[in-house]
């Protein structure tokens, strides 16, 4: 028994120590994919559950090395948050996201939806950064959200804290608007929702039933309540991982405006972006 304890003890610190190295190796991997033009954004239509319009996109960032599978971001964006190369990245995905939305913005009055990390709301020029990458792209501050998540306060000092919501402020001054995402998976959802300066509610897909169950009772009560809340607050609300037509019908029939899924369009390359507003085009 005493050998087996050791064996479980030599594997577990192996596997600690491959798991280490994994992720030194996917930290070099990704400092050079920035410079190397690995990193692609997709986008993922958020649409108008009455009409069927396209109002939103969001960006999803892609990361394809050179000569080898994709790596989720999953699994990527915590390697880059935690090496701090989520700064720059988060930089160029602005510049990306802002460099594509503009002709979807003009054409189609089509929004795009950039997600943060708490990392670069706490850098202290980031409202400036923001609003620079804006100007010098010609995009008007209304054709840009922000998504950003409660748990980005989770390891924040109180004067930190501060500085992310004076820059949320500062951003919204100028009519960028803000996004709480995964709303309602946290632990304290409702006392962010307090502290926060947003405009919308992403709601997170768990609060969606499972494809198939009869029974929505439960489901139905929370995202009635959220929606209640929402609008009592004047906030926007967007429905996430909506998967099937069942799920968008119940959506649209307790007056939720916006959803988003794999059942209108899963994410896609810019390109795809410019087909999908073609076809349904704006009012
Ligand atoms: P998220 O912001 O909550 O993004 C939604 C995720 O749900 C995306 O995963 C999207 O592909 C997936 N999804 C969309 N529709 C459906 C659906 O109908 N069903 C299901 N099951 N999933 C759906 P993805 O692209 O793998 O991104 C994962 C996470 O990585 C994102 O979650 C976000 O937190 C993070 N992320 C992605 N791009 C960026 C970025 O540019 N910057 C930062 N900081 N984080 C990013
Ligand atoms: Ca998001
Ligand atoms: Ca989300
Ligand atoms: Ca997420």
């Amino acid at each position: 028994a005493k050998n087996a304890g050791k064996n479980q003890y030599a594997m577990f610190t192996s596997a600690l120590r491959e798991d280490r190295l994994e992720r030194t190796r996917l930290t070099i991997g990704l400092r050079r994919a920035l410079a190397g033009g690995e990193l692609v954004l997709n986008y993922q239509p958020v649409v108008d559950l009455a009409s069927g319009d396209i109002r939103k996109v969001e960006a999803l960032l892609r990361w394809n090395p050179t000569g080898s599978r994709p790596v989720p971001p999953d699994v990527f964006i915590p390697i880059a948050e935690e090496s701090g190369l989520i700064v720059p990245i988060g930089t160029w995905v602005l510049e990306q996201a802002c460099r594509d939305a503009g002709r979807w913005y003009e054409r189609h009055g089509v929004s795009v939806t950039v997600n943060v990390s708490g990392r670069q709301l706490r850098e202290p020029d980031f409202a400036e950064t923001v609003l620079d990458i804006l100007a010098r792209h010609g995009l008007p501050e209304q054709a840009l959200v922000l998504e950003i998540t409660e748990s980005m306060l989770l390891a924040t000092t109180p004067a930190e804290t501060a500085r992310i919501i004076a820059a949320l402020a500062t951003l919204r001054e100028h009519g960028v608007r803000v996004a709480l995402d995964d709303f309602g998976t946290g632990y304290s959802s409702l006392s962010y929702l307090r502290t926060l300066p947003v405009d919308i509610l992403k709601i997170d897909k768990s609060f969606l039933p499972p494809s198939g169950h009869a029974d929505h009772h439960q489901m139905r009560a929370f995202t009635k309540a959220i929606l209640e809340l929402s609008a009592s607050l004047g906030l926007n609300v967007i429905v996430e991982g909506v998967e099937t037509p069942e799920q968008a019908a119940l959506l649209q029939q307790m007056g939720c405006p916006q959803a988003q899924g794999y059942l209108f369009s899963p994410p896609v390359a810019a390109l795809q972006v410019d087909g999908l507003l073609a076809v349904t085009p704006w009012q």
